[in-house]
């Protein structure tokens, strides 16, 4: 099975540039080659390279002129956003969610239906397929692939679902190739997490160069951006925080251990106590500013967003006391400027930067 578009390191060179300018130009104003100079810290003459590249493509289109002060007037160019699309699926236990994303990660549709609990492979790929080909008719440009985020752990290189050990029909499950076969066309597979945070840098371009993203849906889970770059590790497992022990002899997990916050939180939240889960949630979120030194934490997921205000008071709170002595480490704490959509777009993001150029691992059919 061949990757999509194999890449040379002069490729990703050339794919670097072409997406720190789209980056730039994503953001919605017209541009200039000077303004795209400036930004990248290049020649205009580099710039008028890439954009050449970028035109023939039809991912820039020239946006007109304007004249400042004596002598040439200024060509703009702008971003197309029609010209390329891609599908996000976001998949939990127990719903599927989808949307259709532009060359810009615009929404341009979403659809959401309810799946049966722990569906028999065979029968998820059947719904996963489904919503990508009613996805597939919507919105206009080149259709670039199919983007799945789901729970972890999932081996992003391979496009396998590891699964945990408790009893889970899924585990082992090679859905990317499965989804390739099916629908004939690139597919990349993610953990929720990792597709969150690549939607969330998207929407955030430049703020999220140290951060944390905390995902609170079935389980819990957290991807990290470090000095511009989103960590994933050695097997593709980095950010399990849902799997820290925060309490010693605690509540059983999933995973064979016990007191997991993941475990913890839901246990807290399942007699009722919202406040006890915010502090475990609370307790997590400092551990990781303390582990990974991040500037800022973005929440998201569905029991996130029921229980906003008190998991961000908490989580306040304890950043506040727990750095009360490094009055110089500053933590922002938001919830994702994407809300529900979030692992969706984020699964669709992915795709779209492997059009940027970007490595990441789409594969397609051979
Ligand atoms: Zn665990």
């Amino acid at each position: 099975m061949g990757v999509v578009r194999p890449s040379t390191p002069l490729d990703r060179v050339a794919g670097a540039h072409d997406a720190a300018v789209l980056a730039v130009a994503r953001r919605g104003e017209p541009v200039s080659r000077t303004d795209l100079a400036e930004a990248l810290g290049v020649t205009p003459q580099a710039i008028s390279k890439i954009l050449a590249r970028l035109m023939e493509r039809g991912m820039m289109a020239g946006a007109g002129s304007i004249i400042s002060g004596p002598g040439k007037p200024t060509t703009l160019y702008r971003i197309v956003p029609s010209s390329r699309r891609a599908i996000g699926l976001h998949l939990t236990r127990t719903r599927l969610r989808g949307v259709v994303a532009d060359l810009t990660g615009e929404v341009v549709s979403h659809r959401e239906i309810e799946i049966g609990h722990r569906q028999p492979v065979p029968e998820l790929l059947e719904t996963l397929t489904a919503q990508a080909r009613e996805l597939a008719d919507v919105g206009s440009g080149t259709l670039l692939g199919v983007g799945l985020g789901m729970p972890g752990p999932v081996d992003f290189s391979g496009g396998v679902y590891r699964g945990t050990s408790a009893p889970d029909p899924w585990r082992g499950a090679e859905i990317r190739r499965m989804l390739v076969d099916a629908l004939a066309m690139p597919v990349l597979l993610d953990h929720d997490s990792r597709a969150a945070i690549v939607g969330e840098t998207w929407s955030q371009p430049d703020l999220l160069r140290n951060a944390a993203l905390v995902l609170v849906e079935d389980g819990l889970g957290a991807s990290l951006s470090i000095d511009g770059s989103i960590v994933r590790g050695a097997h593709s497992h980095a950010g399990e925080v849902g799997h820290t022990v925060v309490r010693m002899d605690g509540a059983p997990c999933e995973c064979g251990r016990r007191g997991c916050a993941q475990a913890e939180f839901a246990a807290s939240l399942g007699r009722g106590d919202v406040e006890d889960a915010a502090q475990v949630l609370a307790t997590i979120v400092l551990d990781l500013v303390r582990l990974v030194d991040v500037d800022r934490v973005v929440l998201g997921g569905s029991t996130v967003y029921a229980h906003h205000e008190q998991m961000m008071g908490a989580i306040r709170s304890a950043l506040e006391a727990g750095l009360r002595e490094e009055p110089w480490v500053h933590v922002e704490v938001m919830l994702s400027t994407r809300g529900t959509d979030l692992i969706a777009v984020g699964s669709a993001c992915e795709v779209l930067e492997h059009e940027y150029g970007l490595p990441t691992a789409l594969v397609g059919p051979e």
